[in-house]
C-alpha cells in the first residue's frame, strides 16, 4: 500500500523508525494531490495547496527525527488536509466564498497548531460549502466537489472536500467542521469514517464561526482508529476558546479493541421513519444483528422531539449565523466591492457581491427570527424545544443506554443539481445528524455497507463527553 495510506500510527512509526522519511510520505499524497486536482474531470477537493511548503515542513519533521533525542511525537511525517474554513498562517483561509478569496489569516486556528505540534504536515485546505452553510459542497464559490465514487455525485457537505480527499486516497485523514452534520454526512457518502465531538472538546479559536453553540471541529479518517487517534491529538482544554471543557482528553486508542459485551444500545424508533431508504435501513438492522451477536444488547428506545430537530436548527443556526457573519462588512476583512462611496454601499454592495445565494438565505432568515416581533415566536422557542431534544437524550442515557445507533442520513449521496432548487430538500438530508449538535453530543459515522454501489454510513451517538463508549461501539461495527 501506497506508504500514505498505512494507519496513522503506523506512518508516524515508519518516519520515526526510519523505514521512510517523512519527506518521501508527504511527496507521495502531494503527487497525488496534484495529478487529482489537475485538468478537466478533477475532484476538486482542494482549494489550495503548497508542494513546497509541505516539502519544507515533511523536511523539518525529518531532521527532528535525525536530530539529537529522535522524534516521539504520535503524527510524524502524517500529511493531514484541513477545511477552509480553519484557520492557517501558511495558506489562505477562504471559507469557500468570494467574500475571503484572498484572505490570509494573521493567526492560526489551535486544531491546526496541535496537528502540527504532533508532527503533521498540512496537505492544503479543502473545498466547502460556503461558510460552511450546505450538505452537497455545490455552494462553494470555488465550484463543487465531486464524489470519488461517483462523479456524477455530491460528495455530502459541508466538509465535502475533506471525506473527498480521504476517500480518494489523497491524504489518510482530515479535519472537518461540523454545525449539524458537516462531517458525518460527508463520511456517510464518502465510504470513511467522521467524528463530531461534544461541544467544548475541542477548540474553536481559529474556526470561522458559522453557529456558535453548534459549532465544533470533526476529523475524518479511513478508520475508527485514524478518525479518533487526529481527535484525540487535537482535543483539550485551550484557554483561547472559553467553552473548551477542562477535562482530562480520554485515551481512545484503548477502546478499539474493548468490544460491546453488556453494552446497551438504544435504537431511537424516530431515526427509522418511512423517508429512511429501505435497503439503508436493512444495512442498520443487519449491524445491529451484528452487535447483538458481539454481546451488545439492543433496545429500542424514543427521542420524541427528533420531529422539530430540523425547524429548531435551521432556526438557530440562521439566527446565529446572521449575526456571526455580520463581521464581513467590506471594512475589516477580506473583500471590499469597488466604486462604493458611502458606508452603507460599502456595506450592501460588498456583501451583494461577496456572499452566494445560500449564505444571503441563511442571514436573511436569521434575521427574521431574530427581528422585534417574530424573537419570541422563532428563536425563543426553538431555543425551549432544543432543550427538550436535549432532555429526550438525557433520559434515554440516564436509563441505562449507553450508546444509540441510527441511519447517518436518509438516503446515499443524492445527485449533483438534485437538490439545489430545493432548500427545504437539502436541509433534510441533515434530519439524523442535527440532533447531536443540539444536545452537544459525540456522534460518529461508520461506512456499513453500500445500495447501489454507494456507501452508507452508520451513525453511534452517546453521551456528552463520552467518546469514548463511542469509539468502543464503532469499532465493533467496523469489526
Ligand atoms: N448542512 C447543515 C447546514 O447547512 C450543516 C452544516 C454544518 O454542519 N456546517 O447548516
Amino acid at each position: 500500500m501506497t506508504t500514505h495510506l498505512r494507519p496513522l500510527a503506523e506512518i508516524a512509526a515508519a518516519v520515526r523508525d526510519r523505514r521512510t522519511t517523512a519527506v518521501e510520505v508527504v511527496r507521495s499524497a502531494m503527487t497525488g494531490i496534484v495529478r487529482a486536482e489537475s485538468g478537466p474531470d478533477r475532484l476538486n477537493a482542494f482549494i489550495t495547496y503548497s508542494y513546497e511548503g509541505a516539502d519544507a515542513a515533511a523536511a523539518a519533521v525529518d531532521a527532528a527525527v535525525t536530530g539529537g533525542g529522535g522524534d516521539s511525537r504520535p503524527l510524524a511525517g502524517v500529511p493531514v488536509a484541513v477545511k477552509d474554513n480553519l484557520c492557517t498562517l501558511d495558506l489562505p483561509t477562504t471559507c469557500g466564498s468570494r467574500m475571503l478569496a484572498a484572505y490570509r489569516s494573521p493567526y492560526e486556528a489551535t486544531v491546526v497548531t496541535r496537528l502540527r505540534a504532533a508532527g503533521a504536515i498540512v496537505a492544503g485546505k479543502t473545498n466547502l460549502d460556503e461558510f460552511a452553510m450546505g450538505s452537497s459542497t455545490e455552494c462553494s464559490a470555488f465550484g463543487p466537489t465531486l464524489n470519488p465514487h461517483d462523479r456524477t455525485r455530491v460528495p455530502g457537505g459541508s466538509s465535502g472536500g475533506s471525506a473527498a480527499a480521504v476517500a480518494a486516497g489523497l491524504v489518510p485523514a482530515a479535519l472537518g467542521s461540523e454545525t449539524g452534520g458537516s462531517v458525518r454526512q460527508p463520511a456517510a457518502f464518502c465510504g470513511v469514517v467522521g467524528i463530531k465531538p461534544s461541544y467544548g472538546r475541542v477548540s474553536r479559536n481559529g474556526l470561522v464561526a458559522f453557529a456558535s453553540s453548534l459549532d465544533q471541529v470533526g476529523t475524518i479518517g479511513r478508520s475508527v482508529a485514524d478518525a479518533a487517534l487526529l481527535l484525540e491529538t487535537i482535543a483539550g482544554h485551550d484557554p483561547l476558546d472559553a467553552t473548551t471543557a477542562d477535562r482530562p482528553v480520554p485515551s481512545l486508542a484503548a477502546e478499539l479493541d474493548a468490544g460491546v459485551e453488556g453494552l446497551v444500545v438504544g435504537v431511537p424508533g424516530e431515526y427509522f421513519p418511512p423517508e429512511l431508504d429501505p435497503r439503508i435501513a436493512a444495512l442498520c438492522r443487519a449491524t445491529l444483528e451484528r452487535l447483538r451477536s458481539a454481546g451488545a444488547e439492543v433496545r429500542e428506545v424514543s427521542l420524541p422531539h427528533t420531529r422539530y430537530a430540523i425547524p429548531t436548527y435551521y432556526v438557530l443556526a440562521p439566527a446565529e449565523a446572521s449575526s456571526n457573519l455580520a463581521r464581513f462588512d467590506g471594512v475589516r476583512y477580506g473583500l471590499r466591492a469597488p466604486g462604493a462611496h458611502s458606508t452603507e454601499a460599502v456595506y450592501e454592495l460588498t456583501r451583494e457581491l461577496g456572499f452566494g445565494t445560500e449564505v444571503k438565505r441563511r442571514i436573511m432568515l436569521g434575521t427574521y427570527v431574530l427581528s422585534a416581533g417574530y424573537y419570541d415566536a422563532y428563536y425563543a422557542r426553538a431555543l425551549r424545544v432544543r432543550s427538550l431534544i436535549e432532555r429526550d437524550f438525557r433520559q434515554v442515557f440516564d436509563s441505562g443506554v449507553h450508546a444509540l445507533f441510527t441511519p447517518t442520513t436518509p438516503t446515499p449521496a443524492f445527485r449533483l443539481g438534485e437538490k439545489l432548487g430545493d432548500p427545504y430538500a437539502m436541509y433534510l438530508s441533515d434530519v439524523f445528524t442535527v440532533t447531536a449538535n443540539l444536545a452537544g453530543i459525540p456522534a460518529i459515522s461508520v461506512p456499513i455497507g453500500r445500495v447501489d454501489g454507494l456507501p452508507v454510513g452508520g451513525q453511534i451517538l452517546a453521551d456528552r463527553w463520552d467518546e469514548a463508549t463511542m469509539i468502543r461501539v464503532a469499532a465493533a461495527v467496523e469489526r
